[in-house]
């Protein structure tokens, strides 16, 4: 049977601020058993998929990104914020509630035609994940599943990125 993930993540009230509820996953991230149950559960979902890269969003991203990238013969490609990467870079701004964001990622880091799967923790509003898309379509890229930890459905952050297969391993 499939091990229940949900019981790993502790909710946070009002972090990083007053109504938001933080889905904690360093409480997952402790349990050696239950990173093992995580990382087969996404391998499962993208063992089929002939991925080039696995491409993940600084930093909660990163920690399964690379795990997944590992076990599914794949490169690792990071997405970082603003001035971190040190060589050329996309770059691709996005809207935030209040004002705008913006993430990039190295100009040489996938090869046109390239099977990518692109890797979060959480989908919220979708537009982090919507605008490291974009990243990936400037690269060429070829996106051939979006896959999270957590999706927090009532957000409905799905509508975003609707033209890419999307897996989540718990829903909200
Ligand atoms: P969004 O662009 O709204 O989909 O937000 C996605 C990014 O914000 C992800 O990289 C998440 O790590 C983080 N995030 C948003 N909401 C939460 C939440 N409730 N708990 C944990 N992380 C969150």
């Amino acid at each position: 049977m499939q091990e229940d993930l949900k019981k790993y993540i502790r909710d946070v009230k009002d972090f990083p601020k007053e109504g938001i509820v933080f889905k904690d996953i360093t409480t997952l991230l402790k349990e050696p058993k239950a990173i093992k149950a995580t990382i087969d559960q996404l391998y499962e979902k993208a063992k089929d998929l002939k991925i080039d890269k696995v491409v993940a969003i600084e930093s909660r991203g990163f920690m399964f990104g690379v795990m997944l990238a590992e076990k599914l013969g794949a490169g690792f490609v990071p997405i970082r914020k603003p001035k971190k990467l040190p060589a050329d870079v996309f770059r691709q701004e996005y809207q935030l509630e209040y004002g705008s964001d913006i993430i990039e990622m190295h100009k040489d880091a996938i090869t046109a035609g390239e099977n990518i799967l692109l890797h979060d923790d959480v989908l919220a509003t979708g537009g982090t994940a919507k605008a490291a898309c974009q990243l990936i379509e400037q690269a060429k890229g070829n996106i051939v599943q979006v896959s999270f930890l957590i999706e927090l459905g009532f957000l409905e952050g799905k509508k975003m990125i609707e033209k890419y297969p999307i897996e989540a391993l718990m829903r909200y």
